[in-house]
């Protein structure tokens, strides 16, 4: 009976550092990790199912002038604020990840370039009309979104060319303007398949 009573609290123990190991602990996001294992996943499957899926990277505009101006620790409550935004406007089957530092990014299933699109424009609207505020509650300033989306099959067939097309399409968006939302375009000229 003992021996049991232990090995429920070993199973208890193993899920809990389970979920830790996949999580992000600033923002309770998966972390990068998971979200690398489920992308791999992911093209197993829709290779299986020829359904479509995308990925987007988004990247925080400035975050560096932000924590210039208000402090790491705002910038901190900023980066939470934005993760409870990106959980509400994804559905449940999306994965929504930090990819690292004020970058994050959003595993789409069966969710091909247009519906992508779609999704990513309403993030980017809702973010930019959002008061972001410090610790203490009180609204400090506006915050946008930069967003990079690449689609398979189409922008890539494994998760390197995929993540590094969403990457590029990121950077036309930086290069834009900032506050917008890129898709890549494959006729576009790749300078990873140039030789
Ligand atoms: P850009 O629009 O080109 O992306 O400009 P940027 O300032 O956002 O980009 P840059 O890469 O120069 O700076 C990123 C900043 O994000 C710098 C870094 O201090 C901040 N940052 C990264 N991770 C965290 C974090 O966990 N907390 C806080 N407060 N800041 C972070
Ligand atoms: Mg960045
Ligand atoms: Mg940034």
């Amino acid at each position: 009976e003992q021996l049991l009573e232990l090995n429920v609290e070993l199973q208890a123990a193993n899920k809990k550092l389970d979920q830790m190991a996949r999580t992000d602990p600033l923002t309770g996001l998966f972390n990068r990790g998971h979200f690398s294992e489920v992308f791999g996943q992911e093209i197993a499957r829709a290779g299986r199912t020829d359904l479509p899926f995308s990925v987007i990277i988004c990247d925080v505009d400035h975050f560096k002038l932000v924590n210039d101006d208000f402090g790491h620790q705002t910038g901190d409550a900023i980066l939470q604020q934005l993760s409870t935004i990106l959980n509400g406007q994804f559905r449940s089957t999306d994965i929504v990840a930090r990819f690292g530092g004020e970058e994050f990014v959003v595993l789409l299933p069966n969710t091909g370039r247009e519906t992508t699109l779609h999704l990513a424009e309403s993030l980017r609207e809702v973010v930019a009309g959002n008061g972001f505020t410090d610790p203490s509650g009180k609204v400090v300033r506006a915050v946008t979104l930069s967003v990079g989306a690449a689609s398979y099959p189409e922008d890539g067939l494994d998760p390197d060319s995929l993540l590094s097309h969403a990457d590029q399409a990121l950077y036309q968006a930086k290069s834009g303007g900032r506050n917008r939302v890129v898709a890549w375009v494959s006729t576009r000229q790749d300078p990873d398949e140039e030789s």
